[in-house]
């Protein structure tokens, strides 16, 4: 079977969760099986393999899975982009508008140097928001984002409209 097929098979859809309406792409179907992981991990690599990438940032929280595993086998840094008031040292913020609310996520101030070449990694590109606020994040840290790469990209919302001016790779598309 083609590899996005297997990844895809791993991929389950749980219908209103966590509120009605949200068709939710829970990826641990895929993360516990041997194979499929493997094979998302370097479908990732694939692409960066050969190119210079100083860190890979991921967003809380399963963005971190992937971000981890795809600095590890890139030999980059890993930067983690978190929920407020996880991180211990002086941050950037920046808040961000849901559906309903409010979000705000952080990254520490010093661990990414100016200029450094990043990749941004999450799970879901849905409404685009959150990697919105985190390029926002990026840009106050003056880093050259190559690329933002995610899992599933759910084309029906657009998210990639709020991304014009970066370069947007998905794995898979639904
Ligand atoms: P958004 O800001 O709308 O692009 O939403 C992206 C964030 O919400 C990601 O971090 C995803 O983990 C999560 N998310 C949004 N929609 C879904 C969905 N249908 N299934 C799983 N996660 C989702």
């Amino acid at each position: 079977m083609p590899v996005l097929d297997t990844l895809r098979e791993k991929i389950r859809v749980v219908p209103d969760f966590p509120k009605e309406g949200i068709a939710f792409k829970d990826i641990t179907p895929l993360l516990a099986s041997p194979d499929a992981f493997h094979a998302m991990v370097n479908s990732f690599v694939g692409r960066y393999a050969g190119q210079r990438v100083d860190q890979v940032v991921g967003i809380e929280a399963r963005g971190f899975v992937l971000a981890a595993a795809l600095a590890y086998k890139l030999k980059a840094g890993l930067t983690l982009i978190r929920k407020p008031g996880k991180l211990p040292a002086e941050t950037l913020k920046v808040s961000y508008e849901l559906e309903y609310g409010m979000d705000t996520l952080e990254v520490h101030r010093d661990v990414v140097t100016p200029s450094s070449r990043v990749v941004l990694v999450d799970d879901v590109l849905a409404t685009g928001g959150t990697i919105c606020a985190a390029l926002s994040l990026l840009q106050g840290l003056q880093c050259e984002v190559i690329e933002v790469a995610v899992l599933i990209e759910l084309c029906s919302l657009n998210g990639r409209k709020h991304l014009q001016n970066h370069q947007v790779f998905s794995l898979l598309q639904d």
